[in-house]
């Protein structure tokens, strides 16, 4: 190979050429006359998890909301894989947007048993989704509470189930609003961590809405930083961290800690 023309480098330029699996392009959503969410893009490559970590009230489960395809943007294009998902006369409806959601109050059916919570979404013959929800509970360890009801659950486990219930179709990506905020301390290291593995060995594509900076950093492959209704930063955690855009972000990462 000639010099400087090194495999670190061809790796880079096979990164380039990839097709992001979710992009969002100049995202403008207003209520009342006010721009919640301001002209906000995103790119994220399959198998990667941006962190949009912002203050309360700046427009996070909004963008999320749009997304999801249960909110409609004013104005700007959401892309899959290379194909135009919605704009402002186009609409792929949710359910076929190949989207898994995570939420903290997404809370599992209570009258449905751990394995059937699971399999709730699954498509193709019992055997083939018996063994799907087999093998999911077995990777988030719930595999001994398949015939318990959620109630019978800890939040800890109530959580991984609902983990097991949205990634159980294979989704494309994976939208997570505060998913780990309802748990307390000594269990969400734990979840997080084995969330972040699964979500990896499944090349999930995964916008994580936080607004705790320790969770953007210790979860994310990049953060986009949001204020406003607008990214106002974006990069690798370390990036953002060491070199903030302004004195806000100074405070906001201070605040929080
Ligand atoms: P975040 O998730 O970052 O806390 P949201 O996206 O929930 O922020 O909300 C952003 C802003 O938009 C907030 O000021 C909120 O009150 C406002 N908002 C959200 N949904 C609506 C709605 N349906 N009608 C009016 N205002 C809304
Ligand atoms: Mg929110």
């Amino acid at each position: 190979m000639p010099d400087g023309f090194d495999r670190e480098h061809l790796r880079g330029l096979v990164t380039v050429t990839q097709t992001p699996r979710l992009e969002i392009r100049n995202l403008v959503r207003a209520f009342e006359g006010r721009r919640v969410v301001d002209d906000v893009s995103l790119t994220i490559m399959p198998g990667q998890v941006t962190c949009l970590l912002g203050p309360s009230g700046c427009g996070k489960s909004t963008t999320l909301r749009m997304i999801a395809g249960v909110e409609m943007q004013d104005s700007g294009e959401i892309w899959a894989d290379g194909q135009l998902v919605c704009d402002t006369v186009f609409r792929v409806p949710p359910e076929r947007r190949g989207i898994g959601l995570m939420f903290q109050d997404f809370a599992l059916f209570p009258h449905l048993t751990v394995a059937k919570n699971v399999a709730f979404g699954l498509s193709g013959s019992q055997e083939d989704k018996r063994a799907r929800v087999g093998e999911l509970l077995e990777r988030v360890d719930m595999a001994r509470h398949a015939e318990s009801y959620p109630h019978q659950l800890s939040g800890g486990e109530q959580q991984r189930v609902a983990l097991a219930r949205a990634l159980a179709p294979q989704p494309r990506i994976m939208l997570m609003d505060e998913p780990f905020s309802g748990l307390d301390n000594r269990l969400r290291d734990g979840i997080r961590d084995q969330t972040l593995t699964l979500l990896k060995e499944e090349d999930t594509a995964v916008l994580l809405v936080t607004h705790e900076p320790e969770e953007a950093m210790r979860m994310g492959d990049e953060i986009a930083l949001m204020r406003n209704g607008k990214i106002v930063q974006q990069g690798a955690p370390y990036n953002v961290y060491t070199r903030p855009v302004d004195r806000a972000t100074v405070s906001f990462f201070s605040d929080a800690n």
